[in-house]
This record gives C-alpha cells, sequence and structure tokens, in this order.
C-alpha cells in the first residue's frame, strides 16, 4: 500500500464511521499544485477519543492528543498518519504556542492555519477541495498571504515568519505586501522562537536549491540581522553581501555548504560554537561546517602544493562539501578544484594507496618508541604519496635515516 492510499483509507474508515474526514493543509497544497505531498494529514470533526474506537487502540497513538491529534499507524513501512479533530486555538500567551485548544469544525480549522495555500481541505473520495480561506486563488497567483489579519497571525505565532520566507523560497512564490510588512514589524520577535525550532527552518531553507532566494527573503524581511546579529558585514557592505548571495546561487551542495558560505564572516571571527548553540545544531553538523570552513580553500588551490597536503584532505568524508564550496566561488570551478575532482574519481587503491610503514615496521628496526614515531611515519607517507619512494625498501631507509 502507498502512502497515498493509506491516506485515503484513513478517510474512508472514519467517513463510513459516519464522521466528516478531509485531507488537510501541506498535502492539499502540494497535490493542487501537482506536487507530489511528502505526507498527508487527515482532519475530522470525530474526537480523539472517537478516533482511538475507529481504528482500534493497538493501531493508534495518543501523541498529540493535547491538541487533538491521534496518530493512526499504518500497514508495514507505511508512515502513520496524524488524524487531527478540527480544533481553534485559545490564546497565544508565549507567542508561539497556543494556550488551549476547543473543537469545532472545518471552517474554523482553516481559520487557525497559517497561509491561505496551507489553509484547505479535499476530500480524496469525492475529489472536492473544501476551500474557506481563498487558497486556491493564491496558490494559482502564487501567493503566500497570512489568514485573516497578518499582524494578528504573526504575533501569535513568530514562527510563521520563517515559515513564509521558506514557503516563498522553495515555491517560488511572492509574499503577500501585508503579509510582508507584518513580518517587517514583528522581525525582532523572531528569537522568541526556540532554537531548535528555527535550525529546522534554516535546515531547510539552506538546504533548498533556493537558498539564495530564501537569504534575500530574510534580509529584505530584517529577520536575517535577528538571526544573525553578527552579521553586519552582510548588511553594512553590499560588497560583501552581493558576493555571497552569488555563491549560494551557484552552490550545488546541502545545508552544510550553504551554512559554510552564509556564515563565514562568523565563524572566522567567533568559531562555529556560536551559530551552534543559536540553531541546536548536531554536532555531526557543527563539525562538518566546521571542517568544510577550514578546509575549501586548501582544495581551491590543490594544483599548488604537494599532494601529501591535499590527499589527507580528499579521503575526509566532507571533502565533496568543501569542494562544492569552493567550486561555488566563482562561475568556473578553479584548477584547484579541477584537480581535486579528477583525483577523487581515482580507484580507491590509487586514491588513497596503503601506507608503507607502520608502527610495528618502525619497532622491527629497532627504532626507540616515542613522538618521533608520528613525525617519522608521516614523513613516510608524505614522501610515498608525493612519488618519491614508491617500496617497502626505500621506506625503511628513509625511516633509518630519520631516526638517526
Ligand atoms: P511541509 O511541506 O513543510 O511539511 P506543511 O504545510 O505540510 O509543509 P507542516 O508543518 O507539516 O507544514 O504543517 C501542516 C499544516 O499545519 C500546515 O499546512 C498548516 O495548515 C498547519 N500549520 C503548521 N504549522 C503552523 C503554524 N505555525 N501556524 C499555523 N498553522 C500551522
Ligand atoms: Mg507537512
Amino acid at each position: 500500500m502507498s502512502p497515498r492510499e493509506f491516506a485515503i483509507e484513513v478517510v474512508k474508515k472514519l467517513q463510513l464511521a459516519g464522521y466528516q474526514a478531509l485531507w488537510a493543509g501541506g498535502c492539499v497544497r502540494d497535490q493542487l499544485a501537482g506536487r507530489i505531498p511528502k505526507d498527508y494529514d487527515v482532519a475530522t470533526n470525530a474526537t480523539p477519543e472517537q478516533v482511538r474506537e475507529v481504528f482500534g487502540r493497538k493501531r493508534t497513538l495518543p501523541i498529540g492528543v493535547s491538541f487533538g491529534v491521534i496518530t493512526v499507524l499504518g500497514p508495514q513501512r507505511v508512515e502513520p498518519i496524524e488524524v487531527a479533530t478540527f480544533r481553534r486555538d485559545g490564546g497565544y500567551s508565549d507567542g508561539r504556542h497556543p494556550d488551549s485548544v476547543e473543537f469545532t469544525d472545518a471552517r474554523e480549522d482553516a481559520l487557525r492555519r497559517d497561509f491561505t495555500i496551507n489553509g484547505m481541505f479535499f476530500d480524496p473520495l469525492t475529489k472536492q477541495v473544501h476551500d474557506y480561506v481563498g487558497g486556491r486563488e493564491d496558490l494559482a497567483a502564487r501567493k503566500i498571504r497570512a489568514i485573516g489579519n497578518p499582524h494578528l497571525r504573526i504575533d501569535e505565532d513568530k514562527l510563521r515568519m520563517l515559515r513564509a520566507v521558506r514557503f516563498a523560497s522553495t515555491f517560488e512564490f511572492e509574499i503577500e505586501p501585508q503579509t510582508m510588512s507584518a513580518i517587517r514589524s514583528h522581525a525582532a520577535e523572531i528569537n522568541l522562537v526556540s532554537g531548535e525550532r528555527i535550525g529546522t527552518e534554516m535546515r531547510k531553507m539552506l538546504g533548498s536549491p533556493h537558498r539564495a532566494v530564501a537569504v534575500r527573503l530574510l534580509r529584505k524581511s530584517g529577520l536575517l540581522t535577528e538571526l544573525v546579529p553578527e552579521g553586519r558585514s552582510w548588511n553594512e557592505q553590499s560588497q560583501h553581501w552581493e558576493p555571497m548571495v552569488a555563491k549560494l546561487e551557484r552552490l550545488e551542495g546541502d545545508f552544510e555548504c550553504a551554512a559554510a558560505i552564509l556564515l563565514e564572516p562568523i565563524i572566522e571571527r567567533f568559531g562555529i560554537g556560536m551559530m551552534f548553540e543559536r540553531w541546536k545544531l548536531s554536532n555531526q553538523e557543527r563539525k562538518s561546517i566546521n571542517w568544510i570552513s577550514q578546509n575549501w580553500r586548501k582544495l581551491d588551490r590543490a594544483e599548488q602544493v604537494a599532494w601529501s597536503q591535499i590527499q589527507p584532505l580528499l579521503v575526509q568524508a566532507d571533502a565533496e562539501r568543501a569542494l562544492a564550496v569552493a567550486a561555488s566561488q566563482a562561475a568556473e570551478p578553479s584548477r584547484g578544484v579541477v584537480f581535486c575532482r579528477k583525483r577523487l574519481a581515482w580507484p580507491s587503491d590509487l586514491l588513497d594507496p596503503r601506507p608503507l610503514l607502520d608502527g610495528g615496521d618502525l619497532i622491527k628496526l629497532g627504532i626507540k618508541s616515542g613522538p618521533r614515531y608520528a613525525q617519522i611515519l608521516g614523513a613516510v607517507r608524505n614522501a610515498q604519496l608525493d612519488g618519491e619512494i614508491d617500496s617497502v625498501e626505500q621506506a625503511r631507509s628513509m625511516a633509518k635515516k630519520l631516526s638517526g
């Protein structure tokens, strides 16, 4: 069963039990725009308890039950589907989460959603769209428009500012002027949103091929200086800004590559630690972004230095990423990048030949162990990589000479 078939199944079961049930939100938007939805959400007038009765306790999880969301488990290898009872949100006193929710009907459930294109329902059995917010029109006009009063909607939940920029950039839509103006006036409040949520949005925006558009919109809306207040050089020096955006435009790489480009002046001055904390990056992301930042320049000039200086970099996991960053620096990839890419295509025994000697060999040669071992082995390895020696014999005599 495909995810789509399962999503139809869930709606059918609820409808057969006498409830109203519809696909809701992002999946309706994607489907109407001709994209394949990533996942399907179902909205219903059944209460969470009734949803559990329809599907059985064993096939449901009450993870989000406080907002009226029940997770319905699919058949093997099919993602679960979230079934949410139509709701209206109570007040928002923390600028992010509703204080309470009340169950209601489809129309009110549409009104609590963020943007018109995200506020539609679809009945997969009758193929009918239920559009209470003008979503279809805005989807056709490629507009991100807040549902209701943009100031109030953004004031309720500041995360919506980043969602607007993300949807506008990834779909190549325009943020409707009043929604944009509300974002500008609330931009300073973006840091009320948790680092995790900001990080998740930044990961999606910078991970997308439309990242340059996202970054332009973040700057235009005033969000960028709030997200990275140290990034003065972006805002005050156009000689830095335009080249940076051009690099993001050329980049063929992932989030880590884009973050290394965007945050370059920040990482140079303050290190990666600050952004790691702020966006709650994973340790792996932190390591990669840092490695890319420290090494792409060396790869960019690889043809000018000894192979033994480049090879240890190219065999690292993030070499491809650092090369993507180096390649984004100019319209044409540098000689260094071309050189590295050719070498990366080498068979692995040529790219990363087995060392001629190891510590055990030094012991057998009667060389006294100590910190010099690493130096000797390093020098022998470099000579091997640079083609100065190519046999174990030569390696041994070199080691002896170095130890003498
Ligand atoms: P994506 O393709 O990124 O998953 P999506 O629109 O499906 O986009 P989700 O975060 O999965 O986004 O949320 C599903 C739906 O829930 C949205 O389409 C929207 O109707 C509603 N929604 C999500 N987040 C918010 C929010 N912060 N404020 C109001 N409504 C929201
Ligand atoms: Mg979604």
